[in-house]
């Protein structure tokens, strides 16, 4: 078997395109099959560059990997399999072939219809409460013209389309894989334009031409295509091609229950990526848009999606894209994902945020170790630079009475800083636990309040009423900063 993601290359991978890729992928996965990709980008007008490239660095990301078709090696476009090219730019001389077929067999006329003439039709049958629809019998086409004015106007080159001779009378049934059975009337389909005047197909036909050609099984996609399904259930038919399945995902909409789209936020794999959100956590929760994985398991790496995943599992209502479980989900890959990951990951942020990390590199155990404590406290890389300033910083700068605790006074913060700060250096192994340990050993012994010492250390280090714990601060800045970040607020008491 064989599912396929078909974008039209017109601007990024948005969210509702990557829960469709990955259906189809997952679903072709659990089946033993194969996911291709194909670009489909007939429709010149809407064409932007680097589209196909920022589409397929989207998926690679996500951890969908291409079997056949258009991928990307070291940056650059390629074609991957025997049934190609897989691109429909490259294939228009087939789409004019499988058209003429069509004209021949009498399935598919000519019409030459100018725009105003169509508009008037369109505007005649709305006035009378009509549906919209091509009038067969009643406009210029290969129907209505004698034998010869259509061969004069082919000659002279007029302007035309070909259109689909949608059976007159009819049902077109099939059964959807998320929706069941679904049925139309062939007096409700439109003649589809399936060639246009600049001799380009439409997507209908040159979709169906491809799935068939390059033996595509299941087509898995999104539910503002279900309305022109029976048209291309009919093309297959009409080609006497083996029609595929189809399974229609339901739309994705926000909070507010409107479609997502670009004017309500990021929805571009690309800002989520910029916003500091983890593939596994984006790929898991767009996993979970639309399908129930039958118990209450929620994280899922990519790897368990594609043993668990089913389309029976596939709801048909809308799924609501909510931000919150997003950036949930994010914290727990946060927390969970290896240190190292996460801190190469988090690298480019830092590097990107003006911060001062060019002494140190991403696997330098003292940029770890600060990442180490923050990631429990932030809900997205980029949070992390913001949250770690002051661990990079050369110097800090708060307001000095902040250094004093609510119950006490700055001859006590600095009191209580001078005796832990002696007590600090005489630590020979700088560690989370001696730090930790020493300090409070020391409190109990002394009889002190740990706010009493535990605050003032934690404004002298950190310049920050919310910041990690002064221990952790310690263990991460090393035992030099951590005397030198002390001393400095002794001096301001
Ligand atoms: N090119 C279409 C799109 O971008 C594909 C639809 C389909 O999967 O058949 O939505």
């Amino acid at each position: 078997m064989k599912t396929r993601f078909a974008p039209s290359p017109t601007g990024f991978l948005h969210v509702g395109g990557l829960r469709t890729a990955l259906f189809a992928y997952l679903y072709a996965r659990k089946q033993g099959g194969t996911f291709m990709l194909r670009v489909e980008d007939t429709d010149r007008t809407r064409l932007v560059d680097g589209a196909v490239e920022n589409m397929v660095r989207a998926l690679q990301w996500a951890g969908i990997t291409i079997d056949e078709g258009v991928d990307l090696e070291s940056d650059s476009v390629v074609q991957k399999g025997t049934l190609g090219p897989y691109i429909q730019s490259e294939r228009l001389e087939l789409y004019s072939k499988y058209t003429q077929e069509l004209v021949d067999a009498k399935k598919a006329y000519y019409a030459f219809d100018t725009s105003e003439e169509l508009e008037e039709m369109r505007n005649r049958q709305m006035l009378n409460k009509q549906p919209t629809r091509y009038e067969r019998h009643a406009m210029k086409n290969s129907f209505t013209l004698s034998a010869e004015e259509l061969q004069t106007k082919l000659d002279a080159k007029e302007p035309h389309v070909v259109r689909f001779a949608v059976p007159e009378d009819g049902r077109v049934a099939f059964t959807d894989l998320v929706r069941g059975e679904i049925s139309f009337s062939t007096k409700e389909i439109d003649d589809q334009v399936l060639q246009k005047a600049d001799g380009f197909p439409t997507y209908h036909l040159a979709h169906v031409v491809d799935d068939h050609l390059m033996e595509v099984t299941h087509v898995i996609r999104g539910e503002e295509w279900l309305p022109s399904t029976p048209k291309h259930v009919l093309l297959f038919e009409a080609f006497g091609w083996d029609v595929p399945s189809y399974g229609h995902l339901s739309l994705l909409i926000n909070e507010q229950k409107q479609k997502l789209s670009k004017r309500h936020g990021d929805v571009s794999i690309e800002d989520f990526k910029e916003n500091g959100i983890l593939p596994e956590a984006l790929v898991n929760f767009v996993a979970l848009l639309g399908w129930n994985p039958g118990d209450e398991r929620e994280l899922f790496t990519v790897a368990e999606l594609e043993e668990a995943f089913s389309l029976s599992g596939v709801g048909n209502s809308a799924s609501v894209f909510n931000r919150e479980k997003l950036a949930w989900m994010n914290k727990q890959y946060l927390m969970s994902l290896p240190l190292e990951e996460i801190g190469k990951r988090a690298w480019p942020h830092f590097v990107n945020s003006g911060i001062d990390v060019s002494d140190l590199t991403a696997s330098d155990s003292m940029y770890l170790q600060a990442i180490d404590m923050e990631r429990s406290r932030v809900s997205a890389l980029q949070e992390l630079p913001e949250a770690l300033g002051f661990v990079f910083a050369d110097s800090l700068s708060y307001e000095p009475s902040l250094l004093v605790w609510k119950k006490a006074d700055a001859a006590e913060a600095k009191h209580m800083l001078t005796e832990a700060k002696a007590l600090l250096e005489g630590i020979s192994e700088w560690t989370l636990e001696n730090i930790e340990s020493s300090l409070r050993g020391w409190i109990t012994e002394k009889g002190y309040g740990a706010g009493n010492v535990l605050w003032p250390l934690r404004i002298s280090l950190s310049g920050q009423k919310n910041s990690p714990s002064p221990f952790e601060i310690a263990a991460a800045i090393g035992k030099g900063k951590t005397k030198g970040r002390i001393e400095e607020a002794i001096a301001q008491l």
